[in-house]
């Protein structure tokens, strides 16, 4: 579905991917993990096209990206942070995202919308809201236009329990349904019930990406926290 075949990103000096390739198939919830600055974002953001490769391409169910950008419809994003203008109210920003795409007959996704109780604070301005209910807005508009594939970067980072529970049940429903999702955490923890293969990444090059069940019997560990920390002392 998503293929990155020999992709380099440099800022400067630094080589943020440094020859990435990866294949994402659908069906597979994909935990993106490796250490603060290790390239994650600027993968995500060169499949969204969001940062242009220096060489190499991305194709998107078969097509390269660069020629295409309609391909964009079919992800949701959810940014690590989002950034919104301040001044509208969340029922605004809404309808404007509708309006935007404004597909007919669209099938509108407004599970987390209800599940996070949005619709009682629809009037709040943008500036007004705390991180977590930024994130909010964040997670039900990745899922709003029902993609297939879903693209999630630090989705629960500053949502409360309660929040990252019902996030995590949405994503499980969703990849139930035969859909891609591609999320990164460093709380590995989260990761634990949700994914079904990892990518590993540091500076900027991709370590390893294995099923999950290849990683726990390589390090006979049940926990992802601990594999990943016994693959990284293997690898040192
Ligand atoms: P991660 O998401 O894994 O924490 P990022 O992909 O955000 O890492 O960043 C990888 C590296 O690239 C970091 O060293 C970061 O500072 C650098 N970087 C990312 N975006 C830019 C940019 N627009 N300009 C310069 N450097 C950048
Ligand atoms: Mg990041």
């Amino acid at each position: 579905m998503i293929i990155a075949n020999n992709i380099n990103k440099q800022f400067g000096k630094l080589k943020a991917l440094d020859n990435v390739s990866v294949t994402c198939n659908k069906g597979e919830c994909i935990g993106l993990i490796g250490p603060n600055g290790s390239g994650k974002t600027t993968f995500i953001k060169s499949v969204l096209g969001m940062v242009v490769c220096d060489n190499g391409f991305i194709t998107f169910n078969g097509k390269n990206i660069l020629h295409d950008w309609q391909y964009r419809a079919n992800i949701g994003y959810m940014p690590q942070i989002g950034r919104y203008p301040d001044n509208m109210s969340i029922g605004q920003l809404i309808n404007m995202m509708k309006d935007i795409r404004n597909e007919k007959d669209m099938q509108l996704d407004e599970d987390l919308i209800k599940q996070f109780e949005l619709d009682k604070l629809m009037h709040k301005r943008m500036r007004t809201l705390s991180g977590g209910t930024r994130q909010k807005v964040s997670a039900s508009l990745a899922f709003l236009f029902n993609p297939e594939v879903l693209i999630l970067d630090e989705p629960t980072a500053g949502l409360d329990p309660v929040a990252s529970e019902i996030l995590k049940e949405k994503i499980i429903k969703e990849k139930a349904k035969g859909k891609l999702v591609l999320i990164t955490s460093h709380i590995l923890s989260e990761l634990d019930d949700l994914v079904t293969q990892v990518i590993y990444m540091q500076d900027g090059k991709l370590i390893f990406h294995k099923k999950i069940e290849e990683l726990k019997t390589d390090t006979g560990q049940e926990k992802l926290s601990k594999a990943i920390a016994a693959v990284m002392l293997k690898t040192k």
